[in-house]
């Protein structure tokens, strides 16, 4: 049971490359941009590949110290074109020989004791370049842990449909970037309205890729400029101890649950927002389920004044403007998740997006 008071907050990336697949960092260099970047921890993900051996605590004693962790992102390599990359998070073995049916990954991973996200699930192509889409296609799939519901380097895709936007992109992405694709969004409320359990979270997806556009080439974008973009947040009920197995536990147990947001921190350090519900004999903090009764009251509250919205079944049940708290009191069941929209560079965009809370009544019930 969590003291909903007393939470430890860590933050994390948990979709990066090094060599091993098609990224340019080593995970000592992915280290060293992390904690550059004021990480807590980072998932190294090579494509079809865990790599063993590296995890562990990175840094000094004036530096400070990251936890690397390592996981990995799989497909199907024969076919084509790609699609499906699955995120696989807590597992000790290679499981990429299981791609060829993503169910039975998904359940190979279910098995193992493992976590499983669908990466990127609407990936767009950017025609002018021939640079082909990876989205998600076998949408017949259940049991997975959840969605990458913003990958950064996917949404810059979508902001490259030409050459000139593209440039633009390429050296000042913030200038840009809005949210996440509102597709995925959309696919998640209806997932949720259902009654499944899925947990969304954020991330890079980090290369390190030289971008070549004629006369210019430009690494789009770096490890430690990634870092400080969409990252994912974790709350334990307990702090983390410095032991790799006990803190590895420790974050995937969070990232199950859904003890975790999304935040976007190129806009503002997200640290301290907090989402939780109070029912007559009980209380959660998002990722947790909680009985209806006579109604459950709902509270968010952000670090400074945003916009701030309440939806439950994709529907916008509660708003406020310029404020740091918002509280709703529900009297019917579903999951209800917040979003936090702030104004950056004249601009409204998404800066918090937390994981539902699920109110259980005599309709809704929430399976995984
Ligand atoms: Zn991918
Ligand atoms: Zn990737």
């Amino acid at each position: 049971m969590f003291n909903i008071l007393h939470l430890h907050e860590y933050v994390g990336n948990l979709h990066m490359h090094t060599p091993y697949s098609d990224g340019e960092a080593s995970h000592a260099q992915i280290a060293q941009a992390a904690l550059q970047a004021g990480l807590d921890f980072v998932l190294v993900t090579d494509h079809n590949i865990l790599v063993q051996g590296v995890e562990g605590y990175y840094g000094s004693e004036d530096s400070g110290y990251v936890l690397l962790m390592t996981g990995e992102e799989i497909h199907d390599q024969g076919r084509l074109p790609q699609v499906n990359h699955l995120l696989v998070y807590g597992v000790e073995k290679e499981l990429a020989q299981c791609a060829h049916d993503p169910q039975h990954l998904i359940d190979a991973v279910n098995a193992a004791g493992g976590l499983s996200f669908l990466a990127h699930p609407h990936d767009q192509v950017i025609e002018w370049r021939n640079e082909y889409a990876i989205p998600w296609v076998d949408w017949q799939v259940s049991r997975y842990t959840g969605l990458e519901i913003w990958n950064y380097m996917s949404s810059v895709k979508e902001l490259m449909p030409t050459p000139i936007s593209t440039i633009r992109t390429a050296f000042r992405p913030e200038e840009y970037m809005i949210g996440p694709n509102p597709k995925t969004l959309e696919l998640w409320d209806s997932l949720l309205t259902k009654g499944w359990r899925v947990v969304g979270i954020g991330n890079a997806d980090a290369h390190g890729t030289t971008y070549h556009l004629g006369p210019v080439s430009h690494v789009v974008y770096p490890y430690d400029f990634l870092f400080n973009c969409v990252n994912t947040h974790v709350l334990l009920p307990q702090p983390l101890t410095g032991n790799l197995e006990h803190d590895k536990f420790a974050i995937y147990r969070a990232l199950r649950m859904g003890n975790a947001f999304i935040s976007y921190d190129l806009l503002g350090d997200a640290h301290t927002f907090r989402y939780s519900a109070t029912g007559t004999s009980s209380a959660t903090i998002m990722g947790g389920t909680i009985k209806l009764g006579p109604g459950v009251t709902l509270q968010a509250k952000v670090p400074i004044r945003c916009h701030l919205k309440m939806i439950h079944q994709g529907k916008v049940v509660a708003e406020v403007q310029d404020r740091e708290n918002i509280t709703f009191t529900a009297h019917t069941g579903g999951a209800y998740r917040v979003e936090v929209w702030t104004e950056y560079k004249g601009k409204e965009r998404m800066w918090i997006l937390s994981n539902p809370i699920y109110i259980e009544d005599a309709t809704y019930r929430v399976v995984g």
